[in-house]
């Protein structure tokens, strides 16, 4: 039986590299952390990382591939890694890659993610194509915006113009979409789908924290205006979060709709973590506004487990370790290539 202890497990520290170092270990693994020199200390006070290998920037990625070859590392994908190093070129990484690499693409295009949505038939928010089309609010996102960044709200044509002005002439500026904007609360649905077992998982939800839009209700309305406060939504963390019981069949629907979609986009479909990211409104349909094809950070909080995860495993299971732990499986079966892509 081939041996995990031959393998590594690679990532580069950002976003959920603890959660996926310490997951790696737990199972295990040795683990590498590929670090951009001055951000290495949360790497090293939680040692998670058995060999931390330091970049001037995470761009240098490619610069050390070859280390990471030598040491029979797995890379594992996430946030930080597709935004620093972009869905293109993470397609050309030769090192062992965990999860399917053609569906970064699809999840980090505004245009391909819809259809691979509306093809799995999930409710999504309406789009309009001009400004001029206008009629409900709205929520213009730029495309690439990182973490919501710079965001703005519009009801009515002259509304989103005047709103515009500001991004008038940067760059970027005529790369945005303009969506319905939903009210309700926030959910993100956490899923893992293993070829090895064929079956779909809820890993857990969250819903995120994020700055100025969770904080604008602690001061009046009237102090808003005055203070001309416009909403953005800078991601700053995530907040746990169990949903209501009965909704729990429509998202595990949902979850497989959208594995069953992906095996028209990319050979062999998506599997490993992947997250399905919106609203519930007070009718509580469920609207979708992005899928992340890889471990979402909302996953942070349950380093040692979720309560859905509780019930499932009498262990504590991330789902840094859940994928670890596929990871295993597929070398100890013989089948590494199930988890590589
Ligand atoms: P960072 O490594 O923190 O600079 O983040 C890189 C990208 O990952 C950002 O553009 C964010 O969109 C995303 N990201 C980082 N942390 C989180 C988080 N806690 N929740 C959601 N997205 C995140
Ligand atoms: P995104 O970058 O698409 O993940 O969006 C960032 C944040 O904007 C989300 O976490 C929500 O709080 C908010 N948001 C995005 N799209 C919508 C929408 N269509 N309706 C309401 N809120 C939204």
């Amino acid at each position: 039986m081939a041996n995990f202890k031959d393998y590594k497990i690679a990532t580069i520290g950002s976003h959920t590299a603890l959660q996926i170092l310490k997951g790696a270990k737990d199972e295990g693994f040795q683990t590498i952390c590929i670090c951009e020199k001055n951000r290495k200390r949360p790497y090293e006070s939680f040692k998670v990382a058995d060999k931390i290998i330091e970049v001037d920037s995470f761009k240098d990625f490619f610069k050390i591939e070859d280390q990471l070859i030598k040491e029979n590392a797995i890379v594992i994908p996430h946030g930080s890694f597709v935004a620093y190093l972009g869905a293109e070129k993470v397609k050309s990484v030769r090192a062992m890659h965990y999860g399917a690499k053609g569906i970064l693409e699809w999840e980090s295009n505004r245009n391909k993610e819809r259809e691979w949505l509306l093809d799995a038939q999930i409710p999504m928010p309406k789009l309009f194509k001009s400004p001029e089309e206008i009629d409900r609010p709205c929520i213009i996102k730029f495309h690439g915006a990182s973490g919501g960044k710079g965001y703005f709200l519009a009801n009515t044509p002259a509304e989103f113009h005047e709103r515009f002005k500001v991004y008038e002439g940067k760059a970027d500026h005529n790369d945005y979409v303009i969506q319905e904007y939903i009210v309700g609360v926030p959910v993100y649905t956490h899923y893992f789908y293993s070829r090895l077992t064929g079956e779909l998982e809820i890993m857990g939800f969250d819903k995120r924290y994020e700055s100025n839009a969770d904080s604008i209700g602690r001061i009046a309305a009237k102090d808003q205006v005055d203070a001309d406060i416009r909403t953005t939504y800078t991601i700053t963390g995530n907040v746990p979060l169990v949903i209501r019981e009965s909704i729990l069949p429509q998202m595990f629907e949902m979850g497989e709709r959208v594995i069953e979609s992906s095996r028209k986009l990319v050979d062999g479909g998506m599997f490993g973590p992947f997250c399905l990211e919106g609203i519930i409104d007070p009718e509580l349909n469920y609207y979708i506004f992005e899928i992340s094809a890889r471990i979402v950070a909302g996953t942070n909080p349950y380093i040692h487990g979720s309560p859905y995860t509780w019930l499932r495993y009498n262990e504590p299971m991330s789902t840094g370790r859940r994928l670890a732990r596929d990871i295993k499986m597929a070398i100890e079966a013989g089948k590494i290539e199930a988890v590589l892509g």
